[in-house]
C-alpha cells in the first residue's frame, strides 16, 4: 500500500510551524542543561530530546530547498529522529522507573536493534520501498511498506514502555515518584495521540481532509514539556546530590572550593565565621593570613600555598579579631585523572575546644611531672636515710667498728665459704689492759677516746677484706680471711706495736695503752664442721682462752691458740 502525502501548501518556502516548534524544543533542551545538575537520567533524557528535535528540524529543512537530493536527506533526518523515538523513550523509562542498573550493553543493543534496522532500511530505501517522491520532489511523497513497518515498531516500543510504566506505578510508594511517573505517562499519551492524529489526517485521510502541518512536532513538544516537568519538578533521581548539597550547606566545617586560579566556585555557610567571602570572588589567602604572620608557621604556610599548589597542607592559627578562637585550616588539591590541578578545597575547622583541652592536659602533665620530681627527691632522701640506718644497725656508734651481731652474721656465712674453698683464716680477740684504771683515773670521756683511738690505729693495719668489730666493752675482734698462722703472728705483733706507740690525749697528759690478744688460726686442711653456729662458738672459745692466757701471763702480749 502506498499513500501520498499531499499538502495543500506544498510549495518551497519557510515553514513557520516547524521552525517555531524546533526553536521551542531547542529552548527546552538548553534549559534542561542550564538549570539542572546533570545526572545520568538527565544525560539519557537529553539524548532522547535531541533525537526528538530531529523531526521538526527535518520537516523544516525539507521545504527550504528544491534540490531533491537534499530533500531526501532531510526527510531521512526526520525519520531517523522519529525511528529512534521509540527506543529512546524505552531507555528513558528504564531510568525514570529506577531500573537503569538492569540496562547493560547487551540488553540496550537488543532493545534498540529493531529501530536501528528500520532506520537503516529507511535510509537505504531499497527500490523506494520506504518512500518515493511524487512529481519529482519530496513535498509529495509516497510511503511504502517499510514506512508502515517503522510506524508499527514505534508503536510497539511505546506500548512496551507504557506497560513498563504502569507496572512501575503500581509498585512505587513514594508520592513524588508516582507524580513523576504520571506526568511522564501523560507525555507519552500526548505523543502517541498526536502521532496517530498525524498519520490519520496527513497520511491516511489526506484525500479528504486538509493537511495540518506540524502535528507530530506539536506532540513531541507537548510530551517534552511533560518529561521536563517530570524530571525537573519531581526529580528524585537526584536525591544523593541533594543530600550532599544539604550536608555541605549545613556542616559546621567551613568549606571553600576554588579553581586553579583561586576563584571561589563554592562556599558553604560554615565558612562565614572564619572568612568573609562569596562565590565568584577570588579567595585571598594572603589577605587572611598576612596579619597573622607573627604566629609561628603562618609565613611558611602562605609560601607553600602560593608556590606549591599540588601539596596537601594543614596549619593551626588563632583568628585576628578573636584571638581566643583557634582554627585549623586544611588545603587539599583537586586533581583530574592526568594529575592536572583543577582546583583546591580549603576547609576551616574550629579547634578552640580541642586546644583548650590540650592546654589543660599539658598543664596537668606538667603538675604531674613536678610531683614526680618531688617524689623522686623524697625517694632519694629515703634511700640515704635507709642506708644510714642500715649502717647504724651494723656498726658501733662510738668506734665506727662493726658490731658483734654483724660480725657473727658475716662469719657464719664466711666460714662456710672458707670450708668449701679451703681458705685459711684467723680470728684475733683483743682487750685493752687495765682499762678500768684508765676510766677511773681520767674519766669515761677519756676512756671513750682511748677506745676510739685504739680502734682507729688498729684499722690502719688491716686489709679491706678484714672485719674489725667491737666484741663488747673494751674487747675487739678481727676476722682475717686468707691468713695463715705465720701471717697472723706477724700481723698481731704489728698491731701490738702500733697500739703501744699510740699515746692518747687526756687533757694535760698522754695516756699509754696496751692490749692483750688471743689469736686463733684455721688452716685450709683442718677446716671441717657440721653446724656453723656451734663451730663459731668453739672458735671464739679458743680465742677467748688464748686471750685469758695472755692476760694471765702479764698482759701486753699475743697468745696463739693451739
Ligand atoms: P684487764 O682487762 O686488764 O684485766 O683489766 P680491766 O680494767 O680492763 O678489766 P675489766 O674488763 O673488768 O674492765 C672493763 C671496764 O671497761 C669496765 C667498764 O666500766 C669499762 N667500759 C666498758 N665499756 C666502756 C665504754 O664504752 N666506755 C668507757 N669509758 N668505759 C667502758
Ligand atoms: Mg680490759
Ligand atoms: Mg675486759
Amino acid at each position: 500500500m502506498t499513500i501520498a502525502l499531499c499538502e495543500k501548501v506544498n510549495v518551497l518556502g519557510f515553514q513557520w510551524t516547524d521552525f517555531i516548534l524546533f526553536i521551542m524544543l531547542l529552548i527546552l533542551f538548553v534549559s534542561v542543561i542550564a538549570f539542572n545538575r546533570i545526572t545520568q537520567t538527565h544525560k539519557v533524557y537529553l539524548a532522547f530530546h535531541f533525537i526528538m528535535m530531529l523531526w521538526p528540524l527535518g520537516q523544516l529543512a525539507v521545504k527550504m530547498t528544491d534540490i531533491v537530493h537534499y530533500q531526501l536527506l532531510f526527510v531521512n533526518m526526520s525519520f531517523i529522529g522519529m525511528g529512534m523515538l521509540g527506543p529512546g523513550w524505552l531507555v528513558f523509562v528504564f531510568f525514570l522507573t529506577g531500573r537503569a542498573a538492569q540496562l547493560n550493553l547487551r540488553r540496550l543493543l537488543l532493545y534498540i536493534s529493531p529501530a536501528v534496522l528500520c532506520v537503516i532500511g529507511a535510509m537505504w530505501n531499497p527500490q523506494e520501498l520506504f518512500i518515493a517522491p511524487v512529481e519529482g520532489n519530496y513535498f509529495h511523497r509516497l510511503y511504502g511498506p517499510l514506512f508502515w513497518l517503522l510506524l508499527l515498531i514505534q508503536f510497539a516500543y511505546f506500548f512496551t514502555a507504557l506497560m513498563s510504566m504502569f507496572h512501575a506505578l503500581k509498585s512505587v510508594n513514594s508520592i513524588n515518584q508516582r507524580k513523576q511517573l504520571a506526568t511522564a505517562l501523560i507525555g507519552i499519551f500526548v505523543l502517541t495521540g498526536f502521532g496517530l492524529l498525524d498519520v490519520l489526517i496527513n497520511v491516511l485521510l489526506v484525500q479528504w481532509l486538509p493537511v495540518v502541518p506540524g502535528l507530530l512536532a506539536i506532540g513531541i513538544l507537548l510530551s517534552d514539556v511533560c518529561f521536563v516537568i517530570a524530571i525537573y519538578r519531581f526529580g528524585i533521581s537526584d536525591i544523593l546530590s541533594m543530600a550532599q548539597r544539604d550536608i555541605f550547606e549545613h556542616m559546621t566545617t567551613g568549606i571553600i572550593v576554588v579553581d586553579e586560579n583561586g576563584k571561589i566556585l563554592e562556599v558553604n555557610k560554615g565558612a562565614s565565621p572564619f572568612v568573609q567571602t562569596i562565590k565568584g570572588e577570588t579567595f585571598e589567602m594572603e589577605k587572611l593570613l598576612t596579619p597573622l604572620q607573627a604566629q609561628g608557621e603562618v609565613y611558611e604556610f602562605l609560601y607553600r600555598y602560593i608556590h606549591h599548589p599540588y601539596e596537601k597542607m594543614q596549619m593551626e592559627f588563632s583568628l585576628q579579631e578573636n584571638a581566643g578562637k583557634h582554627v585549623s585550616i586544611q588545603i587539599s588539591p583537586v586533581l583530574d585523572d592526568r594529575k592536572t590541578l583543577l582546583g583546591r578545597i580549603i576547609t576551616f575547622h574550629d579547634v578552640t575546644e580541642l586546644r583548650k583541652l590540650v592546654v589543660e592536659m599539658n598543664r596537668k602533665n606538667e603538675a604531674l611531672h613536678e610531683r614526680n620530681l618531688e617524689l623522686i627527691t623524697i625517694q632519694e632522701e629515703l634511700f640515704r636515710v635507709n642506708q644510714k640506718l642500715e649502717q647504724m644497725a651494723v656498726t658501733d656508734g662510738l668506734t665506727g667498728c662493726y658490731n658483734r651481731r654483724y660480725l657473727m652474721q658475716q662469719l657464719e656465712h664466711e666460714v662456710l665459704l672458707n670450708m668449701r674453698y679451703h681458705i685459711p683464716f684467723a680470728i684475733f680477740l683483743f682487750d685493752i689492759d687495765h682499762f678500768k684504771q684508765i676510766n677511773d683515773k681520767y674519766g669515761h670521756i677519756v676512756g671513750d677516746e682511748v677506745l676510739k683511738s685504739t680502734a682507729d690505729i688498729v684499722r690502719t693495719k688491716l686489709r679491706r677484706t678484714d672485719i674489725l668489730a667491737r666484741y663488747g666493752g673494751e674487747e675487739f675482734t678481727i676476722y682475717l680471711p686468707h691468713t695463715n698462722r705465720e701471717q697472723s703472728e706477724l700481723l698481731a705483733e704489728r698491731i701490738m706495736q702500733a697500739v703501744g706507740d699510740n699515746w692518747v690525749d687526756a687533757g694535760t697528759e698522754k695516756v699509754h695503752v696496751t692490749i692483750s690478744m688471743g689469736v686463733l688460726t684455721e688452716s685450709s686442711e683442718e677446716l671441717s664442721f657440721e653446724d656453723p653456729k656451734e663451730y663459731m662458738r668453739e672458735v671464739f672459745s679458743s680465742a677467748d682462752s688464748a686471750l685469758y692466757q695472755a692476760k694471765n701471763e702479764g698482759r701486753n702480749r699475743v697468745v696463739m691458740a693451739l
